[in-house]
């Protein structure tokens, strides 16, 4: 192939948080690292300075971080027995799209895994006996345990700077304290940073959940409450609560996200090199074909290359690192008639719901805002209450939050019944927007 480029040590495909996580942990360690992103640079200081950043038109209402349907489209069906159609409205979906990612534009709920959410099937077994699973529900522990993720999660958020109950954080070395989440699972330290402020909103259902005997915690946040210098040396700054937090950037480097917490202290590598605009095609086999021996890539010019590399990490969205495996001849396609095949197995994407209340004279004062802005209780999650009498295991963290006060948006969450037009509705709008309120699971 004429295009080919220097041999690298490491080809990464897709530059969001596990390509910059990846990419800084090999290069410290002295690895030649390329990393491959289709879509453009994006940097906090060019493309979301503050006065950008709140463009609600822009981020939100036309999602221009996310991938655009212009340029990839996929279809979709209910079963193998329907026609796929075109999807026409990501809806949920949320594709990062340039470099950084979906990791850019997140709300920035900074999450650990339960315990027994990685060990569900032994853990359900030993506490309700294996009748307790339907013969057709595909369930399965992970190949880690909690006990074998601490270390990095810990490593995470000491880059991401994460925001939590520190002091009294929930679980520290397997003793629990109240006002952290005393469901979560052992940790080795608490939050690097202390946990965010209450809006009104949180407030008051902090004070219900308490009073019903529940534990209500502040949730772990990428939106960081104060100044802090991360494990990389980088300085971020103390989150605003802006309000205009998911499906935009932060223009005052508070969100965590690898612009703000990996780039500035990668791009420096001199063994780091990134090729935006430059997708990847599929990954080439050697001729024993059970090992890989690089990328081939097509730049935005169309112009085609080659990337030889000894290891390939594709780290790009769930769905295009399957779509790469299959094209490139890696593992063995799920069927979903016969259950065999690992690659595209048991995709899921996040399963939340949420209900709008209305508080009569309240002023929940929505402006004040942030991704991760919420109050939780994990009473019901997980594994934390008796199933033996129900007919389903899991459940949900339900939270109250106060996620965003985006002018635009809110005006579809009026109450049933809002006039939509004329000064009834412009009334409503004024009426709702201070007197909404959302819980979500
Ligand atoms: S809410 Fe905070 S973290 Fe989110 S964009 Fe605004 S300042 Fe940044």
């Amino acid at each position: 192939m004429s295009n080919q480029r220097p041999k690298a040590d490491v080809a990464i495909v897709g530059l969001g948080w596990a390509g910059s996580v990846m990419a800084e942990e090999l290069t410290r360690a002295g690895l030649n690292v390329v990393a491959f992103e289709r879509g453009k640079w994006r940097d906090t200081s060019i493309d979301f300075p503050p006065a950008i950043d709140p463009d609600e038109l822009r981020w939100h209402t036309c999602r221009k971080m996310l991938q655009p349907m212009s340029v990839e489209t996929m279809t979709f069906r209910n079963n193998s027995g329907e026609t796929a159609a075109p999807v026409r409205n990501w809806s949920a979906f949320q594709f990062g799209w340039d470099v950084g990612g979906a990791g850019t534009h997140w709300a920035g709920m900074s999450w650990r895994f339960l315990p027994w959410d990685l060990e569900a099937a032994t853990k359900t077994k030993e506490r309700y006996g294996a009748g307790k699973i339907d013969a057709d529900l595909m369930l399965q522990d992970w190949c880690l345990t909690y006990a074998d993720m601490e270390p990095y999660y810990d490593r995470f958020e000491r880059i991401a700077g994460t925001s939590g109950t520190v002091g009294t954080v929930g679980n520290i070395k397997g003793q629990t304290f109240e006002g952290g989440n005393v469901f979560e699972g052992p940790r080795s330290r608490d939050y690097p940073t202390l946990e965010l402020k209450d809006t009104n909103w949180m407030h008051m259902y902090r004070e219900t959940t308490e009073k019903m005997g529940y534990h209500p915690f502040t949730i772990p946040a990428g939106n960081i409450s104060q100044a802090y210098v991360n494990a990389l040396g980088i300085t971020m700054g103390p989150c605003t609560y802006c309000g205009f937090c998911d499906f935009h950037g932060c223009g005052n480097f508070s969100k965590s996200s690898p612009q703000v917490c990996i780039l500035p202290a990668l791009m420096r590598r001199k063994n780091f090199t990134v090729m935006t605009e430059t997708e990847i095609l599929h990954a080439v086999k050697h001729e024993d074909g059970k090992t890989v021996k690089g990328v081939k890539f097509a730049t935005s010019d169309g112009e085609e290359g080659f990337q030889p590399a000894d290891i390939v990490c594709f780290t790009a969205y769930q769905m295009d690192n399957v779509r790469l495996m299959l094209l490139s001849g890696i593992g063995e396609q799920y069927d979903p008639e016969s259950g065999k095949g690992t690659i595209g197995r048991n995709y899921c994407y996040q399963t939340c719901s949420s209900v709008t209340g209305f508080f009569d004279g309240a002023k929940m004062n929505p402006f004040i805002g942030g991704g991760a802005l919420g109050v939780q209780i994990d009473d019901h999650n997980s594994d934390n209450f008796d199933h033996a009498d129900l007919d389903f295991i899991g459940g949900a963290g339900i939270m109250g939050y106060s996620i965003n006060g985006r002018p635009i948006q809110n005006m579809n969450g009026l109450r049933p019944g809002a006039k939509r037009w004329g000064s009834e509705s412009k009334a409503a709008c004024a009426r709702d927007y201070q007197e909404a309120a959302a819980i979500f699971c």
